[in-house]
Order: structure tokens, then sequence, then C-alpha cells
């Protein structure tokens, strides 16, 4: 599968019921995330949307996603997003500087589907993606 293509009428792809330019893609434009929740959902829109800067820009520097090889990273991102299938989020709950979510996810026929309870830490007053605890499925 290639990333998604969509137009900013489009649905947007975290689910939420409204249009990309209405929900994800201000953030993507580099807008605040106003709650973890709005950060969770604009980084599964730029996987399904293969945002590798975007997905970099919200990881947190002391998390243990981050990396410093750029471009590695980068390459790193970019061959899971072609080879992923973006089928579906749901957020489960969300509180405080958690965010438990399910991301269904096809990689060819594959269901690569997880559960997980991600983390989030503000840096320089932007909130960021600082680690994930996977569940049993
Ligand atoms: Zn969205």
């Amino acid at each position: 599968m290639s990333p998604l293509k969509i137009t900013p009428a489009d649905p947007c792809p975290c689910g939420s019921g409204l249009v990309y330019k209405n929900c994800c893609q201000p953030l993507h434009k580099g807008g605040k995330a106003p709650s973890p929740e709005a950060l969770m959902r604009s980084r599964y829109t730029a996987y399904a949307l293969n945002l590798a800067d975007y997905i970099m820009k919200t990881t947190h520097p002391d998390g243990e996603h981050y990396q410093p090889d750029k471009a590695a990273w980068k390459r790193d991102i970019d061959v899971f997003c072609k080879n992923t299938t973006f089928a579906r989020l749901q957020i489960l709950s969300a509180a405080d500087d958690k965010v438990m979510f399910r991301a269904t996810l096809f990689a060819a026929a594959r269901d690569v589907s997880f559960t997980e309870i991600s983390t989030f830490r503000q840096h320089n007053g932007h909130w960021k993606y600082f680690s994930g605890a996977p569940l049993e499925r």
C-alpha cells in the first residue's frame, strides 16, 4: 500500500468525524496540539499520510523512540508507512498525560493491530510523544 492521498475536505483519517482541514491538518501545518489526545490523533494521521517530519517533530527528544540520526529515522518511518495500511484509530481513554488507543493496521494482509498506552510530555510548551506501553490484545 502507498500512503493515503486525501484532500482537506475528506474525512480525517484519525476517525474524529471531522474533515481533515478542521482536525489534524492545522497541527500538521504547525499548529499547537491542545491536548495529548489531539497530538495522538495527529500522529496517527501523519503515519497514515506518511508525514515523517511531523512524526519526528512530535517525538520527545528524551523519549525512547527518538533517534538522533534523522535521515535513518526518516527512512524507517517511510518504510513503515509505505508497508502499512492504517485502517482505524480508536481512542479508548485519555486523561492527563496518557492516551490509551487501539490502532487497526495491516501489513500486506497480516493484521498488525495493537493497543497501547502512550505517555506524552511537554517540551518547550508543546505536547510530545514520550513513550508507549503495549497492552495485551
Ligand atoms: Zn484528525
